[in-house]
């Protein structure tokens, strides 16, 4: 039935348009989406924290949870992503107050070490690999000229896997560090590597890493996996030298790809717990001590690195469409420690300042 109508709408003219772009660069779409995403806020129902749990199961590894941003209790709930087969399912929630995207119930923290504990290893060849690399540096590009020459400083990537972003690091010069929860990737890594180190646990778990004043610190993938944002978030603003920076890659809730695919996004992946926005990132970081913000949008690694098929005016339609919504599928966000940090890398960028939090 839908396709009927793009068939009637469109007729064949995008129908070799992969579907990653398509929402971007037919006619008209951006603004039916946006109109189609009002209309399921205000449809949905709002309940009391109460209601909700009256009516959710609860698993073993699971409780309920509140906004982790701005503490309103009351629960939206929008989305229910469902793996192949049935074989998991969750329940994505908003917050009336912030406009957050959360599961709930969400995994207990002391729990998390279960989803983890077999390694991502196997991923570590071929085209993954490569295509792994290209998000890096097109990422690291972005945020010119942090990542240009590493020249000695420390930088620590907190859930560095099996070591892929750690070795590029390495190899442009960062003094560089990791620690991730599977001791599978943290041998693999160990074993690629040459100057760089991977650990085992949480930074307080290690000596080396515990003792902080790092230049960089990277969060590739890893945003969406944490069950207390507020706590890591600290910690990391602790670890941090002054005039340092964090860079964050996620998901991206306000992508045009989820308001079109709704539970189907491929942002609500098996172990996601919380999905952020331009919106609603920067309270994470104003309330965790950081002083500044700056996104890039993102449109897509094939448009990045020159090597889509699209063609010139359908690329300029489609990049035009990423920033009027802020609707890449990816939210990059470099967050400055202090001010010292936005003098020093927040050239070339569109920094948001961040008042102080009293809370
Ligand atoms: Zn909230």
């Amino acid at each position: 039935m839908k396709r009927t109508i793009y068939r009637a709408l469109y007729g064949s003219r995008y129908d070799r348009v992969p579907w990653g772009q398509r929402i971007y660069v037919r006619p008209g779409e951006r603004l039916a989406r946006e109109v189609q995403w009002r209309l399921r806020l205000r449809r949905a129902e709002l309940l009391t924290l109460a209601e909700y749990r009256e009516r959710t199961d609860l698993g073993e590894i699971e409780e309920f949870v509140v906004c982790h941003l701005c503490g309103d209790s009351r629960q939206q709930p929008l989305f229910r992503p469902t793996g192949p087969k049935g074989r998991w399912s969750y329940q994505v929630v908003r917050c009336p107050g912030c406009g957050f995207l959360y599961r709930n119930p969400n995994i207990r923290p002391e729990r998390l070490g279960d989803l983890y504990a077999n390694g991502y290893s196997a991923f570590l060849t071929g085209k993954y690999a490569a295509d792994r690399r290209r998000r890096y540096r097109l990422t690291m590009d972005s945020f010119h000229p942090v990542f240009a020459q590493g020249g000695g400083r420390r930088l620590l990537d907190f859930g560095c896997g099996a070591g892929l972003f750690l070795e590029l690091a390495e190899q442009r010069g960062f003094d560089a560090a990791g620690v991730d929860l599977s001791p599978d990737s943290v041998a693999e890594a160990n074993r690629r590597l040459s100057r760089a180190r991977a650990y085992h646990g949480t930074p307080e778990d290690v000596p080396e890493i515990a003792v902080g004043g790092f230049d960089v610190i990277t969060l590739w993938s890893v945003l969406a996996h944490l069950p207390r944002p507020l706590d890591d978030f600290r910690r990391f603003r602790s670890l941090l030298a002054p005039g340092g920076v964090l860079m964050i890659l996620t998901v991206n809730a306000a992508s045009l790809q989820l308001k079109a695919h709704g539970s189907a996004w491929n942002g609500f992946t098996k172990n996601h717990l919380m999905f952020y926005s331009a919106e609603t990132m920067p309270t994470l970081l104003r309330r965790t001590g950081f002083a500044g913000v700056a996104f890039t949008p993102f449109y897509g690694d094939t448009v990045e690195a020159g090597t889509t098929k699209l063609s010139e005016p359908l690329q300029r339609r489609l990049r035009r469409k990423v920033e009027a919504s802020d609707g890449g599928n990816m939210l990059r966000a470099l967050a400055f420690a202090d001010d010292e940090a936005i003098d020093r890398w927040g050239g070339g960028l569109k920094v948001r300042h961040l008042p102080k939090y009293e809370g």
